[in-house]
């Protein structure tokens, strides 16, 4: 079993200038190159992706099991294990060469881990509902908030044999509409301190997969990619036709298949079809293998796709100078400090949101700008602006009493102090010259590139929004007094942030129990789909508030998906 998890001498300082973006990863395990990355997307160029390939006629293994899982990541995991401790013969079918990569944050509710932090449930989905536009399925928000907490004591339970222990992040201002924290349960491994830093979170998924294969006898076969399902004469999924290196095989599933392949944001020809304005303006991606297949298969076995296209876009991507979008949506460099709630201005100089708003949407109000990106501005006060905002979440930047050390693996979370983030997160992007700084807001200006009539109206907007800070209220956008900060200290910084791209969210309809559905209401027998394959959730955009609630549905689902299937309680 893998412990040490750390990559401290791997990622440290200015070595980790940009090497983050250029591993193609951003809160996750190395697993490509940037340029892997961009090469393993599906350009689609010679075919559909709504296509059906033909069904192989020769198969060099025929292979019986209860339970096939095709995804070996948060989901596929999760239903895996879940199946095998319930008695049945599980295999499962991963495309890349290892385990995807663990998601730190999960989302639960009310369980018995934390019983002093309670969400009102009604009121919860009120607010999702906001979120989606009336067009999210609240039963399956409803499942989550009444089966995320068994699901936590679950993994608490087969896992904490091996050391893993479930902090919980209750830690948040006292901003009851904006966040949703009394449910995020960050896993780490050994020990845990709850000042921070952390170097030992990102476990949970080769633990759980440990106990998969060895105590549970469970079997995973890598770069084994599911190519299409099985389906019998009347409807039913009865098995996957899967590709080896020598070639096709066949794999029985007598109680079920369960298709956890997480999205399809490494598909350039999905993403332009399915979510075109909403990916657009990223300048990093972070799927590397996850190019469809799941929605593809289920919507060849006759399941449907929910309407909307929606992805999960962190505000963390510094673009360079000269920078153009592109297909691939690669070329910025990851800025964990794009999250934060400072002033941010368009490409005129304009003011133009409330900056204190979940990720995807200040990345899609920045995106819905001329050129497509904003300028975050700040000034030499930074430090203590960011102890004043006092982010939650993977936004967080300043140590904080039981608000866990989110990313400590991978971001070096000793950027918990000003010295550790000047050289981790500033200093580095200054030497690129993607982080802009001067003495006076004029020079800024002129390092923005701004014209004449651009730099009077930054100025102009920097004065104005000073004002608003003295006055202690923003009568402009509405941002709350203790994420407001003025920009009047010397030296000035500013950065052009766009988008990068983490999963796409939008996908398969299916009922509760995670069986997707046909036209006609009735469900595909011997099929679910689960993680970002499955719809009913976020047709529209990732409510970030929610801390965490995406890897939560997904554990969520694919066990209620595994139990279902076996026909457990
Ligand atoms: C950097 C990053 C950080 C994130 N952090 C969080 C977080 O902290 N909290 C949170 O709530 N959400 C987070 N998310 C979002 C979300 O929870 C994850 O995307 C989650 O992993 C989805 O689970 P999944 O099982 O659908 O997909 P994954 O965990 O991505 O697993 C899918 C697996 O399917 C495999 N696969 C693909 N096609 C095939 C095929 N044809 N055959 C076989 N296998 C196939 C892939 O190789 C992969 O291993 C994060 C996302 C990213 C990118």
């Amino acid at each position: 079993m893998e412990t040490n998890l750390s990559r401290r001498g791997f990622l440290t300082g200015a070595a980790v200038t940009g090497a983050l973006a250029a591993m193609g990863l951003a809160g996750c395990a190395p697993q490509v190159s940037a340029e892997g990355n961009a090469k393993a997307a599906d350009t689609g160029a010679a075919t559909s992706w709504r296509d059906k390939p033909e069904m192989p006629t020769e198969f060099i293994e025929t292979v019986d099991a209860d339970i096939v899982v095709v995804g070996a990541g948060n989901g596929g995991l999760v239903a895996a294990t879940t199946a095998a401790q319930n008695g049945a013969k599980v295999v499962v079918l991963e495309k890349a060469g290892a385990i995807a990569a663990a998601r730190e944050a999960i989302g639960a509710l009310n369980s018995k881990l934390a019983p002093d932090h309670k969400v009102d449930v009604p009121t919860l989905l009120n607010h999702a509902n906001m979120t989606q536009s009336g067009d999210a399925n609240m039963l399956m928000y409803k499942t989550w908030a009444e089966r995320s907490g068994e699901m936590i004591e679950w993994m608490a339970d087969t896992l904490g044999p091996k050391g893993m222990l479930f902090p919980f992040e209750w830690h948040a201002p006292d901003d009851e509409h904006a966040y949703y924290p009394a449910m995020c349960y960050n896993p780490c491994i050994g020990e845990y301190n709850p000042d921070g830093p952390n170097y030992n979170a990102y476990a949970h998924l080769s633990v759980l997969s440990d106990v998969f294969t060895q105590d549970l006898g469970g079997e995973i076969r890598f770069e084994c990619p599911a190519q299409q399902l099985i389906v019998d004469e009347a409807g039913k999924v009865t098995g996957v036709v899967a590709e080896t290196e020598g070639g096709f095989i066949q794999v029985n599933a007598a109680k079920g298949v369960i298709v956890c392949t997480g999205g399809y944001g490494a598909n350039n020809e999905m993403l332009a079809d399915l979510a075109p304005g909403n990916s657009a303006w990223c300048a990093l991606r972070d799927s590397v293998t996850e190019t469809g297949d799941g929605i593809r298969m289920a919507l060849w076995a006759g399941a449907e796709l929910e309407a909307g296209g929606a992805c999960m876009i962190w505000n963390r991507a510094i673009l360079p100078d000269g920078f153009e979008f592109n297909e691939d949506r690669m070329g910025g460099d990851i800025f964990l400090p794009g999250s934060q709630p400072f002033l941010h201005v368009n490409v005129n100089g304009e003011r133009f949101m409330n900056e204190d708003q979940c990720y995807p949407m200040s990345y899609a109000a920045g995106a819905n700008q001329p050129r497509h990106y904003s300028w975050i501005v700040w000034d030499g006060n930074y430090w203590e602006d960011i102890a004043q905002f006092d982010t939650c979440g993977c936004s967080r930047l300043y140590p904080a009493p039981s608000g866990t050390a989110f990313n400590a693996d991978v971001y070096d979370c000793e950027a918990m102090s000003k010295e550790h983030l000047d050289e981790f997160w500033l200093n580095p992007r200054l030497e690129a010259g993607t982080l802009k700084k001067a003495d006076t807001l004029e020079a800024l200006a002129d390092l923005m590139e701004f014209d004449a009539d651009q730099k009077a109206t930054f100025l102009a907007t920097v004065e104005r929004y000073n004002g608003l800070v003295a006055a202690g209220e923003d009568t402009d956008f509405g941002k709350p007094a203790y994420r407001l900060s003025d920009v009047e200290t010397a030296p000035f910084y500013a950065a052009r942030i766009g988008g990068e791209l983490l999963v796409t969210i939008h996908g398969v309809i299916t009922d509760v129990n995670s069986q997707p559905l046909k036209g006609d209401g009735t469900v595909i027998e011997g099929l679910y789909v689960c993680g970002n394959d499955q719809g009913g959730f976020y047709p529209h955009n990732y409510p970030s508030n929610f801390t965490g609630i995406n890897a939560g549905r997904v554990a969520t689902f694919a066990r209620i998906a595994a139990k279902h299937a076996l026909g457990v309680a």
